[in-house]
């Protein structure tokens, strides 16, 4: 059962799985029901009722009623991204998040954001281009060094 609620993808990643993120806390047999505990990435992502839903949809779909619960505490964070999420994001062109503690708790580490390697060369030269990508999680950067643009996976 976990393995079928984990492999359902991200709508907006899409290259990754919400078992990739991290985000399925629990998964409970309450009677007849699936009780799956999930924890958006953040909950103001526009993703976060569609992923629930294509949840639900999977476990519906191997002959379970699924009921999914939005759990909020303890919040996501990015270091939840299983290494097997990391490298499938790499592998898509999107960089990684880093670890939490190399950038600060409050909104300006959107000014002064770490070096963000590129997933293409691994240079550190980069820079940011836009806060935002195709996404709100993401923020739009281009390397110096091979001079592709790419997206850095800024959700915490
Ligand atoms: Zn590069």
């Amino acid at each position: 059962m976990r393995r079928i609620a984990e492999a359902v993808p991200d709508p907006e990643l899409v290259v990754v799985t919400v078992g990739d993120l991290g985000i399925v806390r629990d998964i409970r047999l309450a009677g007849e029901t699936v009780e799956i505990d999930v924890t958006p990435t953040y909950s103001a992502c526009p993703a976060t009722l569609a992923i629930e839903l294509e949840i639900e949809t999977a476990v519906n779909r191997s002959g379970h009623r699924a009921q999914v619960r939005r759990v909020l505490s303890p919040a996501w964070t990015t270091d939840w991204i299983t290494a097997d999420g990391r490298a499938k994001l790499k592998a898509h062109g999107i960089a990684p998040p880093l670890p939490r503690g190399n950038t600060g708790a409050d909104s300006s580490r959107y000014f002064s954001q770490p070096a963000i390697p590129c997933p293409r060369c691994d240079s550190t030269d980069t820079k940011q281009l836009s806060a935002f990508g195709a996404t709100a999680c993401k923020a739009q950067y281009q390397c110096a060094s091979c001079h592709e643009p790419f997206d850095y996976f800024k959700c915490l």
